[in-house]
């Protein structure tokens, strides 16, 4: 299976670098894509081995899968272009669902389970489950906690706020908009704003299908860095067996792991704004290079 997987990348990877590229930065963003993949999932199956597994080939194992998921997050980041490009939302929710796959193939194998024993899919407020092998309970819909805070923060955001029906459908993501300006650090004008399952988008936006993309993308970056909860499993699976029950079959919680990196990167003025770089690359692959 690994050199399945090695082989759809390299193809892929051929195929992306034998375009008339603008310049190198759309294979340096698919080659960060996969590498994070692959990383997280190879570290996180080393922490999540059998003690008989060698460290290496746990690595390997996880690495290989990691590197095809992440291959398809970029796949899933690059189609949100379309909804721009088409001007047509529906095409998020064929996004979200490519980039979900992706991220549900790295997060099984940052726990070091087998290639497709684990898929899972965000809609809304919503977490599905679907373990095709599993014993018992093979399909679970839990409620995904994650939305109450998105929802007192999109409420601070603005207080004249109300949820866009239509783009929540289309995209597969609850949506809010408002007519009034939205302020980032520093009070600077911004026109959308992601959190963990959400986003606020402002009419002011001059581009609301751009802002709609950027936004996305914000969405699937902080999807991505759930890979992480591979590398916590082991103090997870020591909690109470109750609480345990409680977060297995009815509510779900998504850390906000990627928001230390965020911050890291740091808040830049307008004219250096995409120094960020998730900044950078949700507008990258808004615009498809062009901004
Ligand atoms: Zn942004």
């Amino acid at each position: 299976m690994r050199y399945v997987l090695l082989t759809i990348f390299l193809f892929y990877c051929t195929f992306a670098s034998s375009q008339p590229r603008r310049d190198k930065t759309d294979f340096k963003l698919l080659a960060y894509n996969v590498g994070f993949g692959g990383l997280t999932a190879g570290i996180g199956a080393t922490i999540n081995k059998p003690k008989e597994m060698p460290l290496h080939r746990a690595f390997l194992n996880g690495f290989y899968q990691g590197c095809f998921g992440g291959a398809l997050q970029y796949g899933g980041k690059k189609l949100i272009h379309q909804v721009v490009k088409h001007e047509n939302y529906w095409y998020g929710l064929p996004a979200k669902l490519v980039h979900n796959t992706g991220a549900s193939i790295v997060q099984n194998a940052a726990l070091n389970r087998p290639f497709g024993r684990y898929w899972n899919m965000d809609l809304w407020f919503l977490r599905f489950d679907f373990a095709p092998d599993a014993e018992d309970n093979p399909f679970r819909v839990r409620f995904n906690a994650t939305i109450l805070f998105d929802i007192v923060a999109v409420g601070v955001q603005s207080g004249s706020c109300s949820v866009d029906w239509g783009k929540s459908l289309k995209l597969g993501t609850l949506t809010f908009y408002t007519d009034e300006p939205l302020y980032g650090h520093r009070r600077q004008d911004i026109v959308g704003r992601a959190y963990s399952n959400s986003f606020i988008y402002t009419l002011r936006s001059r581009d609301v299908h751009k802002t709609v993309a950027h936004e996305m993308i914000h969405l699937f970056q902080y999807r991505e860095y759930l890979s992480f909860n591979g590398w916590v499993n082991p103090f997870v699976s020591k909690a109470p067996a109750g609480l345990k029950n409680l977060f297995h079959n009815y509510i779900y919680i998504e850390p906000p792991y990627v928001s230390p990196f965020y911050y890291m990167q740091g808040y830049h003025g307008k004219e250096n704004y995409y120094r960020n770089f998730y900044e950078y690359e949700a507008e990258w692959f808004a615009t498809n290079g062009y901004f």
